[in-house]
């Protein structure tokens, strides 16, 4: 356990975990890694801060023994298929607005506890961390032949947030954690140096491909406006159908506080709210209950930056210009991938045709959406 300096808080340590996990021959141990930590674990090798190590995480996941390498983003863009059909539903029927993302659990903790009388505003969707360890132990797990307890997942994340998020209760199918064991991208750097991996001069790979394939659309998730982004895209052409042809709908980025914009798909103008740190959502969340947003559809993240700055990163010291270097790269790998929208991924895509069927219908609630309960400081 890592303590603060006051003792006030502690941070669950599950290093020895994971290599426990590793030494077993009875486990099938996969990994998944979020989006923002490729664009950080390098600077912890003395990389550049914006270095872009996806092609090394694989590599190192390999070296380290994991029996199955998966990208988050993979389930990032399984998020954007539930949400911006979401959406679409609630503009389409009546439903309640503006929607508010739900793929981070600081900020879910936040709006259980200071506003309980609103938990039917945020998407339902389950974070992509959380889809992912669901789809693993249902989806992978048959297509695999191996029963869902003797697989371990492990997820590799900017965030301390999601500790506690793999706890919750809301969160188990079938009695089964969807995640068995989370570690931060500062972890996973002790455990690299510990196993002696020289992680700068690491080859390239690429992930598993059966949870693997991601597009551009699921790597913004890790900057601030990228989750909203990535909706749009997807909603656009779900509601025109239309081609999209410039993706980058870039009023939506940047690293203001609290930002606003009107995005227009098809006849109707939408407008959208992107809030990071809890101060500035307090305030958007604020104005809702008072009756005066005019919003469709807000993204809100904790951290600074949203996870590029996340609590379980390399240490930034609140250096604005590491998490735009951060930010920066994000958008690179993004403009550098083939496909950039989410409802291009072959492999999310087969899993509707496979094993879901329609998106947001009873098999994607009952697997991919969660629900929110009042909590009280008391
Ligand atoms: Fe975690 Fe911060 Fe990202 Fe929220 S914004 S998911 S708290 S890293």
């Amino acid at each position: 356990v890592a303590v603060c300096p006051t003792g006030a808080l502690s941070e669950v340590n599950n290093m020895h975990r994971v290599w426990e996990a590793l030494q077993r021959d009875d486990k099938h141990v996969v990994v998944q890694v979020a989006p923002a930590v490729r664009v950080a674990i390098g600077e912890m090798f003395g990389l550049e801060p914006g270095s872009i190590s996806t092609g090394k995480l694989a590599t190192a996941f390999r070296r380290m023994g994991f029996n199955g390498v998966f990208d988050t983003d993979w389930a990032a863009d399984l998020t954007i298929i539930e949400e911006a059909t979401e959406l679409i539903h609630r503009l389409e029927h009546g439903g309640k607005l503006p929607i508010l993302t739900s793929c981070c659990p600081a900020w879910v903790r936040f709006f259980e506890y200071q506003f309980p009388d609103m938990l039917d505003i945020p998407s339902t969707c389950k974070s992509p961390q959380i889809m992912m360890g669901t789809i693993i132990k249902t989806y992978y797990a048959e297509k695999m032949g191996i029963p869902p307890e003797n697989i371990v997942v492990v997820s590799v994340m900017p965030c301390i947030a999601k500790k506690a998020e793999v706890q919750r209760e809301e969160l188990r199918l079938d009695g089964l954690k969807d995640v068995d064991w989370v570690v931060t991208t500062r972890e996973l750097g002790y455990m690299l140096k510990e196993a002696g991996i020289d992680f700068a001069a690491l080859p390239e790979s690429d992930f598993d491909q059966v949870l693997g394939e991601s597009t551009g659309a699921s790597v913004i998730f890790g900057a601030t406006g990228g989750v909203i982004e990535a909706a749009v895209r997807t909603a656009y052409e779900w509601v025109t159908h239309e081609e999209l042809k410039d993706v980058n709908f870039t009023q939506l980025r940047g690293l203001d506080g609290i930002r606003k914009a009107t995005v227009r798909i098809g006849d109707q103008d939408l407008s959208i709210g992107i809030a990071h740190g809890l101060g500035n959502a307090r305030k958007l969340l604020e104005s809702i209950r008072r009756g005066e947003s005019d919003f469709h559809a807000i993204e809100i993240m904790a951290c600074p930056g949203g996870c590029i700055g996340g609590g379980g990163q390399p240490y930034h010291h609140g250096n604005m210009e590491i998490i735009r270097k951060r930010q920066e790269a994000i958008y690179q790998e993004d403009a550098g991938k083939p496909k950039r929208k989410s409802h291009e991924n072959e492999m999310v895509m087969k899993l509707y045709r496979e094993y879901i069927g329609e998106p947001y219908n009873e098999k994607a609630h009952e697997l991919l959406h969660t629900f929110y309960t009042p909590k009280s400081m008391i």
